[in-house]
């Protein structure tokens, strides 16, 4: 029975270290394992074989074996540190290693024992060379061990690890096979005295931990290998077995089949373990790059915010005072040329002070601090309250803003000043992009939440579809709380306009930061291409949905957006009390100084 416990240690060794070999075979550090468990394992077999057969030269062979196995375990520990290839000096030292133990080797075979009686493995007697054969060997174990306390004193922490594995393994190995073959022995117990050889296992598994790297050491793998090598261990104990009889070929191709599967088994293991940790560190370096990407980001809209902010003031001031220069009132300026360029200053003053005030406007809304103040409004209040402030303009553009009274109150919960905000951009937009006199309607309805998701769905899906350049923010609030869609109800503001149109291609593309239709009619008139995106956000911020529709250019357009009916007023107190905002930051809306007529 403990023979073939010795049987099966010996093939688990070598297969064990052809584990090693193929999980990376370019290796040095594994090939040399692989050397190492070659020769532990046949030490192991030898000893099986001697126990079965035993014969003078069987004996001898143990020795040699357990000479070279100790020199491959230089080889080995040579590598530990890393190295990628052999010295010249460490070659001659192993060359020099070689010939003497060749030399002891050989006086082993020549008189190493003298053998009385070979019928039991206790009965043989030592011959001259034993001796040196003993002193040699302690000497190569002590060289070796301190061979490891050197490496493990100069290399870097992690290898530290390593190879205290190989001294933990190499000290249980020692105390166990002396504890075998000679402490027992000596209290009258040498019945386990077989079982020195096999212990090495102990030093082996202790020692791959130095070759393999951790992650391969997970259920998956280990079953695997244990299952691979049982199979193995059982087809060849049975091709012994069988030796001399009629299914010997038969076990012979099994085993062949058996061991190329088995490799076969453990290969892809392997592979699939290594490509998942590839994927790890894909992932964590695909992780590290977002929040490098987003911590950028945020000292971006930081700085512009800041820089916006700083500028807004002395910009207003200059557009104030421009103005005061130009009201003959107060100032008389003589020449008319100068009442020219300092009325062209003047406009661009307030160009400028609003891009700043719609950058600042952009920087709130991104990083969630711009303060919205709800409360129960009556839409058709504020639809005619804008209109009405907009009358100006309009008449100034010869357009007339329509809007019919449905005699009913719309009412929903918003901020005022927003929808205000979001009216005065679009029908704003409506007047500046109409070239000729015409009119401008404005339309209310209260419609099922489904025509709002059909209608919209469009050219959501319209953005989703286009290049990965003209998604971006298909949603300008990131916020999922603050944007979704509540209730069964909807109602739809409409907007619709006779001027210059917008071609198809562009409808996906209007929400986007700084875009402008780029025909003619758009350069002609001035504009920064962020009020729809502000636009856009601001309706979010409401829970609704702003989208645009034309026939094409020349043939109007027609912007619609949604907001909740007051009936979701709790279902968005409820979702906007789970928003992350941070109450202590948020900001009004920044307007320019002045009247704003850029539009
Ligand atoms: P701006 O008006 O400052 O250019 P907006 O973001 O308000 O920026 O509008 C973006 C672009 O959308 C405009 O430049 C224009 O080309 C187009 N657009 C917006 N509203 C209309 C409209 N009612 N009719 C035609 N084109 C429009």
């Amino acid at each position: 029975m403990l023979n073939y416990f010795i049987l099966l240690a010996g093939i688990f060794i070598i297969s064990f270290g052809f584990f090693i070999l193929i999980s990376s075979h370019k290796k040095l550090l594994n090939i040399t394992f692989f050397l190492v468990s070659l020769m532990i394992g046949s030490w192991i077999l030898s000893n099986f074989l001697f126990q079965i057969n035993p014969t003078v030269i069987l004996l001898k062979t143990i020795f040699f074996i357990s000479i070279l196995s100790t020199l491959s375990l230089y080889l080995w520990a040579y590598f530990l540190d890393g190295k990628e290839n052999i010295s010249i000096k460490f070659s001659l030292f192993m060359a020099l290693l070689l010939c003497s133990s060749l030399f002891v080797g050989g006086a082993i075979f020549k008189d190493g024992l003298v053998v009385v009686s070979l019928n039991s493995p206790s009965d043989v007697v030592l011959g001259q060379y034993f001796l040196s054969y003993v002193i040699y060997m302690v000497l190569l174990i002590l060289g070796f061990l301190s061979y490891l306390i050197k490496i493990y004193l100069t290399v870097d922490i992690e290898r530290k690890m390593k190879v205290r594995f190989v001294l933990i393994g190499i000290t249980l190995f020692l105390i166990m096979a002396s504890t075998f073959s000679l402490i027992l022995p000596t209290f009258g117990f040498d019945k386990l005295a077989i079982l020195d050889s096999p212990s090495a296992i102990v030093f082996l598994i202790f020692s791959s931990f130095a070759v393999l790297k951790y992650k391969m050491f997970n259920i998956q793998t280990v079953a695997t290998v244990f299952l691979t090598v049982v199979l193995w261990g059982v087809l060849l104990v049975k091709v012994i077995i069988d030796s001399g009889k009629e299914s010997f070929n038969l076990d012979i191709v099994v085993l062949i089949l058996g061991f190329v599967l088995g490799v076969i088994l453990i290969r892809s293991v392997l592979s699939e373990i290594r490509r998942r940790e590839q994927l790890q560190v894909l992932s964590k370096q695909l992780g590290e790059a977002n929040l490098h990407l987003k911590d950028l980001d945020k000292m971006k809209t930081e700085f512009v915010s800041l820089a916006s902010h700083e500028l807004l003031t002395p910009v207003s001031a200059i557009e104030g005072y421009l103005s005061m220069m130009l009201d003959e009132k107060l100032v008389k300026l003589e020449d008319p040329k100068a009442v020219q360029y300092m009325d062209r200053v003047y406009r661009s003053a307030k160009r400028l002070a609003r891009l700043i005030s719609d950058m600042l406007n952009i920087s709130r809304i991104e990083e969630g601090r711009l303060l919205v103040e709800k409360k129960d409004i009556n839409m058709v209040e504020v639809i005619q309250q804008v209109i009405e402030e907009l009358k100006f303009k309009a008449d100034e553009h010869k357009q007339k803003v329509v809007f019919e009274d449905p005699k009913a109150s719309f009412m929903t919960f918003a901020d005022p000043d927003k929808v205000k905000e979001i009216l005065v951009n679009i029908i704003g937009n409506s007047i500046k992009y109409t070239l000729q006199p015409g009119t401008i309607t404005v339309t209310i309805e209260k419609a099922p939440t489904s025509v709002l998701n059909s209608e919209w769905g469009k050219l959501e899906q319209a953005i989703l579809a286009s290049p990965v350049d003209d998604q971006e923010s298909i949603h300008a609030v990131g916020d999922e709380h603050m944007k979704q869609i509540v209730g069964d109800e909807q109602y739809l503001i409409r907007v619709k306009d006779q001027g210059v149109g917008i071609p198809k291609e562009e409808l996906t593309k209007l929400f986007k930061k700084f875009h402008r239709v780029g025909n003619y009619s758009t350069q002609e008139s001035q504009g920064t291409g962020l009020g729809l995106y502000i636009t856009r956000a601001l309706v979010e911020l409401h829970h609704g949905r702003i989208w645009p529709d034309s026939e094409g250019e020349g043939k109007g357009s027609t912007f619609t957006f949604s907001l909740p009916t007051l009936e979701s007023k709790q279902a968005i107190v409820d979702l906007e009390a789970q928003s992350p905002q941070d109450k202590e930051q948020l900001k009004p809306l920044a307007k320019p100084m002045g009247d704003d007529d850029t539009l």
